[in-house]
């Protein structure tokens, strides 16, 4: 980061910007990519660029880009959301879909995208699913967004290469600042002109970022260093999942990847807290998540002390 080569990437003048743009696209498999400052942006930016004003984008109820994001689509782009029942796996029942678009009539918002994610809380979108969205939307002329924040832990995890999964969307963001383990930034890729329309409500947006290649640069060596490893940190959770069920029972815990979720009553999470942190672990409820910085040492503890928990 602090040998970075800088410009302003404003004028598109950033070269280590420029590369990691470039890098995620052909990593990919798509024309040209975008740099963000956060996933919630790079989202948005993907929805005000395949939508307009009056437009309806169909989604889960769950799905980031419905529940997290703020409402930043209705409430910056007038894009009514259409929130549809989600699976744990992140998909939504293709009937729902197609009994949710519009026909054009003036009384309706016009149905123009559909919006996945994947991983969804963890849990990897089956390979077929895609494929089934990309003809439903080819035959209703919908465009397609994949908020790929972990796409690479579904890469990883049921080992496809990157493009493999993201070819059925038309545009994927990702995070390099997840699992990958950079401090700050996410990716939107796409087709050229998609992405060049992208740019200017990046700019709209406050997105746009002078000299961006000292953060540019942490999310390249993430892409060139860390996608491998991840496979690491699906086995951390592995091995605290069997702990975890030991303990707990098999019906109180999910693991999906690189995440688990505990679920126990309040009290008992609460005395299990305590004796995590007494040990030096904090936790957060439900959801733990594995990384980079978790060593194989910090896993064994954490077994240590779930398995001494009275
Ligand atoms: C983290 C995340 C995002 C983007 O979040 P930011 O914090 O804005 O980078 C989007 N979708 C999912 C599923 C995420 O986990």
């Amino acid at each position: 980061m602090a040998s970075a080569r800088v410009g302003d990437d404003v004028y598109g003048e950033d070269p280590t910007v420029t590369e990691l743009e470039q890098y995620s696209a052909e990593l990919m498999g798509k024309e040209a990519g975008l740099f963000g400052p956060s996933g919630t942006q790079t989202n948005l930016i993907a929805m005000l660029t395949h939508c307009t004003r009056g437009d309806e984008y169909i989604v889960g109820q769950n799905a980031h880009t419905f529940k997290y994001e703020g409402g930043g689509a209705a409430v910056l782009g007038g894009i009514q959301p259409n929130p549809l029942a989600m699976g744990v796996d992140g998909t939504l029942q293709l009937n729902d879909i197609v009994a949710a678009i519009k026909p054009d009539d003036i009384h309706f918002p016009k149905t123009r995208l559909v919006c996945l994610e994947n991983t969804h809380a963890g849990m990897p979108l089956p390979h077929y699913y895609a494929q089934e969205i990309n003809q439903l939307c080819k035959e209703y002329d919908l465009a397609s967004h994949l908020d790929g924040a972990r796409i690479f832990n579904a890469a990883v995890f049921g080992n496809y290469e990157p493009p493999d999964i993201v070819k059925d969307f038309d545009s994927v963001s990702f995070c390099l600042s997840k699992g990958l383990g950079a401090p700050i930034g996410s990716v939107l890729i796409g087709d050229e002109g998609f992405i060049e329309a992208g740019r200017r409500w990046r700019k709209v947006l406050g997105g746009g970022m002078r000299q961006a290649g000292i953060i540019a640069a942490a999310g390249l060596y993430a892409l060139k260093n860390n996608i491998d490893s991840l496979a690491y940190d699906h086995e951390k959770a592995s091995e605290v999942f069997s702990a975890l069920v030991a303990r707990f029972g098999a019906n109180n815990v999910r693991l999906a990847t690189n995440m688990l979720h505990l679920e126990i009553d309040k009290e008992l999470h609460a005395s299990f807290a305590a004796h995590l942190e007494k040990g030096g672990v904090k936790v957060g409820r439900p959801r733990w998540v594995m990384h980079k910085d978790i060593s194989q040492t910090g896993v064994d503890k954490i077994k240590q002390l779930i398995s001494s928990f009275k």
